[in-house]
Parts: structure tokens; C-alpha cells; sequence
């Protein structure tokens, strides 16, 4: 399947750099959001990411400007109904994406593929509620999408081997790199790098260390660009606290259970880089 145009539902964040990094690669877009203010929002970070890679001698003024023409904005999924893959990068709520999904279903052809890039929720639920469930996968792009390498693709439990083929052609089609896991909390990426910072966070309640001795025995240790305090604080500790209690509570195991110190400093506001406090000041 050659995808010719490409829904991006949510212009957030997630959903513009997906957005941004789709149309540089010459596909056409449609992004939506809830109303025109969000989609132009997220249109005026694209431009200004462009503009940035211009001045910098990293991307030629036509290619920005190819891209730009590529991407056309929309407030409701009715309006990409010519889309033959959706990527889905709303808010992280069950029922938010169930609705999305719905919509999304209802708009696009009915072999039309429906990705989400949801962290947390089972691809498998989100598939069991839409006419296409063969036709529904995971594609877990990482912050920021366009500088990050890797696309974690996760399959349902009904995915299609066709869906998943599709998936993977339209990632490397974005320049990249692709691993395949099972729909099981955390994927792979979360599964492993949480529970690790999770660990920093107990070692700094025991006072085993200072938090920068930890993160420079880390980085140095283990020859990693970020200490874990540092990555905690830079992806903020409520979301590092909220894929904690989805790995305990999805997989049932206590040696997931989040350190009472993260929870502590996500209850005093601390989280991280976004409010100038975590395990650093800012
Ligand atoms: P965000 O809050 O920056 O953006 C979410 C956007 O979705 C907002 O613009 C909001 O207006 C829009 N939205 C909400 N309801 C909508 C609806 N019904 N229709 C259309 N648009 C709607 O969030 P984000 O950080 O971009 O995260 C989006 C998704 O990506 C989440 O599922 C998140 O778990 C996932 N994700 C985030 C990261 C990250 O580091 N931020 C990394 C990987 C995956």
C-alpha cells in the first residue's frame, strides 16, 4: 500500500512532529484538531521548526516550502476522508481515542489503515471497538519526531500481516528505524528505560548517592548521553510516574511499583524541567 495522504488527528506536540516529518517526505497531510486556533498552533511550530533548519543551512528554502504546500489543516476527521492512513496523537485518554477512532472509522475508507500513537493503552482495546479491527496498530513515535530515529510498532491482538507490512513501509518511508512489539504495557522502550529510572529515584531515597553522582555514574558508567535524573526531569515526572503505574498495575508485578519519592515530588508540583524543579532546579 502506497500511502498517498495521511490523517494526523492531534496537532500536539507528538501529532505536529508527525505532521512535519510525513510532509518532508512527500507525503500530502491533513491535520486536525479540535478547532482551527490548535491546528494553526501546531502549523505555526511546523513553520517555525522549517524556518529554524533553513537558517541553520540544513534544509533547502524550496524543500520547507514543498513541505508546507503538502500540508493542509482540518478540524474533524470528516474533513481527511480522503486519507488512506490515519495516525492518530490526541490527548492520552481511553476514552478521548475510543471516540477518535469512531470518527475515524466512520470517515475514512474502509480499507483505510488506523494507527495510534498511544503510550500506554492497549492496542488490542482500541481495536476492538472500531468495523476494522484486522486494520488498527500501534505506531509509537518518540518526542521529538523529528530528531528521533525510532517508530516502535505494536501490533493487536487482530492486527493484519498486511497492516503491520504497511506500517512499517510508511515508517521508513519517514527515514525510520523500526522495532516490532507485542501489545504488552510499556512496549519495549518503557518497559525498560522506566523501571530504571524508577530504580534511580529509590537510589536517591536511600541516599545512596547524590543525584548527580548517579547521573554522572551513569553517563559515564554505562556511556549514555543523559544521567537518569536528568531524563526523568527532561521527560517529566508525572509521566514518569503515570508508565510506573501502568507497568504495576498492567503486569501485576511489585518490582514495578513506583519509587514513594517520585510520587512524592509529582504531589509537590516538582515535575521536572516544565515546572523548574524535579531532581534539579532549573
Ligand atoms: P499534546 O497535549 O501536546 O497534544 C494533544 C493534542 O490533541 C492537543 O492539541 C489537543 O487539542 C488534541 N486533541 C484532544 N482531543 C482531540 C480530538 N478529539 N480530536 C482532535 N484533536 C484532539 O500531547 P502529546 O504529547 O502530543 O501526546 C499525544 C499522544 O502521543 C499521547 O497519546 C501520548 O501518550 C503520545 N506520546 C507522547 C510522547 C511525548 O513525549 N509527549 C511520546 C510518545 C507518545
Amino acid at each position: 500500500m502506497d500511502v498517498k495522504t495521511l490523517a494526523v488527528v492531534g496537532a500536539g506536540q507528538m501529532g505536529a512532529g508527525i505532521a512535519q516529518v510525513a510532509a518532508q517526505s512527500g507525503i500530502s497531510v491533513v491535520l486536525v484538531d479540535v478547532d482551527a486556533e490548535l491546528v494553526e498552533r501546531g502549523v505555526a511550530g511546523i513553520r517555525a521548526q522549517l524556518d529554524r533548519a533553513v537558517s541553520k543551512g540544513k534544509l533547502k528554502t524550496e524543500d520547507a516550502k514543498g513541505a508546507l504546500a503538502r500540508l493542509k489543516t482540518a478540524s474533524s476527521p470528516q474533513e481527511a476522508a480522503q486519507a488512506d492512513f490515519a495516525v492518530e496523537a490526541v490527548t492520552e485518554n481511553e476514552g478521548v481515542k475510543k471516540k477518535v477512532f469512531q470518527d475515524l472509522a466512520r470517515a475514512l475508507r474502509p480499507d483505510a489503515i488506523l494507527a495510534t500513537n498511544t503510550s500506554s493503552i492497549p492496542i488490542t482495546r482500541i481495536a476492538a471497538i472500531v468495523d476494522r479491527p484486522e486494520r488498527v496498530i500501534g505506531m509509537h513515535f518518540m518526542n521529538p519526531v523529528p530528531v528521533m530515529q525510532l517508530v516502535e510498532i505494536i501490533r493487536g491482538a487482530q492486527t493484519s500481516d498486511a497492516t503491520y507490512t504497511a506500517t512499517r513501509a510508511l515508517a521508513a518511508r519517514m527515514g525510520k528505524t523500526t522495532v516490532l512489539s507485542k501489545d504488552m504495557p510499556g512496549f519495549i522502550v518503557n518497559r525498560i528505560l522506566i523501571p530504571m529510572l524508577n530504580e534511580a529515584c529509590f537510589a536517591v531515597q536511600e541516599g545512596l548517592a547524590s543525584a548527580e553522582d548517579i547521573d554522572t555514574a551513569m553517563k559515564l558508567g554505562t556511556n549514555v548521553p543523559m544521567g537518569p535524573l536528568t531524563l526523568a526531569d527532561f521527560i517529566g515526572l508525572d509521566t514518569c510516574l503515570y508508565i510506573a503505574e501502568v507497568l504495576h498495575k498492567g503486569l501485576g508485578d511489585d518490582k514495578y511499583r513506583p519509587a514513594p519519592l517520585l510520587r512524592q515530588y509529582v504531589d509537590a508540583g516538582w515535575l521536572g524541567r516544565k515546572t523548574k524543579r524535579g531532581f534539579y532546579t532549573y
